[in-house]
């Protein structure tokens, strides 16, 4: 009978575990894609971005012989009426490890086997499945070092290739049109603008790699911080819909640094971060909803997301050039560097002194790379709430950061018109991207003076840590 496949965010063909095995198994594959409520409710970047990978993977399986079946609605009734319709006796998918699909996964494949439906979930996502990797006394990591150190020599496993055929069922049963789903809707900005930095697909996402591997890795040590240069693998958005396999990044990491490059190693503790963040949302749930550091429940953030300082943070009008910057990448091309989210974080949850889940919500809505786990420790670290070790007192100054990773000023350039005279398309298409409630025009001048100084800011904040003993 057939085997019914439920793809959620492992949108690829090629190093899928789960994927290579039901297809090593001959029987005809039903893949499936259910617009449940957890994708109903993503923020619209996100959403629209997925819609972009859902029309590029039904592509790619319809290259194969094969199809994408689109369904809206609760995924338990949906994959039973899907099992009765084509006798499917089995659904397989890839897992995930948020606490919402963590939920729902346990209850659909309990009630599935309660029905005789055979239900398995492969690994995929991750490198290491978070429970696999254990501190001596059998507990989970807490800081990222350790947990570096644990698992740099392990085997993660070999990357399948695609599988050169899915056989297909003798019916196929009706699908959604992708069209009607209408993903791009609550995207009240500018998507035609991201689309010309969005890189969509596994084939572009391997590409991708294979440029980075050949010409960025080997400088990335020093190219990874500096926002103005092409000097990551800007690989998140691919990651994020598992348009690309963890695997085959590491792989092809592994064998750069056994030819000598230098970024090799550093890349490949990256890619770590990204299993460290799984490991610490798997163990504590709280790290998406509550501060990590419960402690800081009593700190007294400023919560009020109409206030004028968050509206000026996520216009990128805070006249803080690099803060300002950065968030006008996020609008024009769906992601921001590592080094733009580290200063933008840090200077509203400081220098702003407001929640951290205000800005994590706000990059929930903005980035086409949004990544649950990443997303949110990054928050946490930055605000100091969170695990790993980082002091409070490490508040960035956006000012010196400047000295530091834009020297020549090609990031603010990039992406801040005003006061230019010819000023690049990506800084012009800042005004594209915006949503359309916001009037603003490169004629506008850019603030003089920032909202909050770089020195003072620090101060404030390091008063109210003071006071309340953090
Ligand atoms: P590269 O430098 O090429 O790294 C390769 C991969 O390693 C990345 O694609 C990512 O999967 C992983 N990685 C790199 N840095 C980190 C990190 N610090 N934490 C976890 N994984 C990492 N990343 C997201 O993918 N989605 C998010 O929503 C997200 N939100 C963030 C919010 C804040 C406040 C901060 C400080 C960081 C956030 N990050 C997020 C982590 C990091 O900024 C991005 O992964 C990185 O900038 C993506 O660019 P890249 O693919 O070129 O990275």
């Amino acid at each position: 009978s057939p085997i019914l496949f439920w793809f959620r965010r492992d949108l690829r063909l090629s190093d899928h575990p789960g994927l290579s095995k039901v297809a090593s198994t001959g029987r005809p594959v039903i893949p499936v894609f259910i617009c449940d409520p957890s994708v109903d409710g993503l923020g619209a970047a996100p959403k629209w971005r997925l819609g972009e990978a859902l029309r590029v993977f039904s592509e790619a399986l319809e290259a194969k012989g094969s199809r994408l079946i689109l369904r809206r609605g609760n995924a338990l009734p949906i994959l039973r009426g899907l099992a009765e319709e084509t006798g499917a006796g089995a659904v397989h998918w890839s897992r995930l490890y948020d606490p919402d699909a963590r939920e729902r996964d346990e209850a659909v494949k309990s009630d599935l086997k309660g029905d005789g439906i055979e239900a398995v979930s492969h690994a995929g996502h991750l490198l290491f499945e978070p429970w696999t990797v254990e501190t001596k006394q059998g507990g989970y990591y807490k800081v990222y070092t350790p947990f570096w150190r644990a698992v740099k020599d392990r085997d993660p496993g070999t990357a399948s290739s695609a599988p050169s055929e899915l056989a297909a069922p003798k019916h196929w049963p009706d699908s959604d049109r992708l069209g009607d789903w209408d993903m791009g809707a609550a995207m009240d900005r500018g998507a035609a603008v991201v689309a010309k930095h969005a890189r969509v697909g596994e084939q572009k996402a391997q590409q991708r790699l294979g440029t980075f591997i050949s010409n960025i890795i080997e400088g990335y040590d020093a190219s990874r911080d500096l926002p103005g240069e092409d000097g990551t693998s800007r690989l998140s958005e691919n990651l994020t819909y598992g348009e690309i396999g963890i695997r085959a990044c590491w792989e092809a990491a592994q064998r750069a640094r056994e030819d000598g490059k230098d970024g090799a190693e550093t890349f490949l503790g990256e890619l770590v971060w990204r299993d460290f963040a799984y490991h610490l949302l798997y163990h504590t749930p709280r790290l998406v909803s509550g501060n990590w550091r419960e402690e800081w429940d009593a700190f007294p953030w400023n919560e009020d997301e109409r206030s004028a300082e968050v509206k000026a943070w996520k216009q990128g009008r805070t006249g803080m050039p690099f803060v300002d910057a950065a968030m006008r990448e996020m609008f024009v091309t769906g992601t921001m560097h590592n080094r733009g989210r580290m200063i933008v974080a840090s200077y509203l949850t400081k220098h702003l002194m407001c929640h951290w889940k205000i800005g994590m919500k706000w990059f929930e809505d903005c980035l086409i790379d949004w990544d649950i786990a990443n997303n949110s420790m990054g928050w946490q670290w930055a605000a100091g709430s969170g695990p790993d070790a980082t002091p409070y007192f490490r508040v960035f100054n956006p000012e010196t950061q400047i000295e530091k990773f834009d020297r020549d000023g090609a990031y603010r350039r990039a992406f801040i018109a005003e006061g230019q005279e010819d000023p690049p398309e990506t800084a012009l298409d800042y005004f594209e991207a915006i949503p359309r409630r916001w009037t603003m025009s490169p004629a506008d001048e850019y603030p003089e003076e920032p909202i909050v100084g770089a020195k003072e800011g620090r101060e404030a904040a390091l008063k109210a840590y003071k006071e309340r003993d953090f």
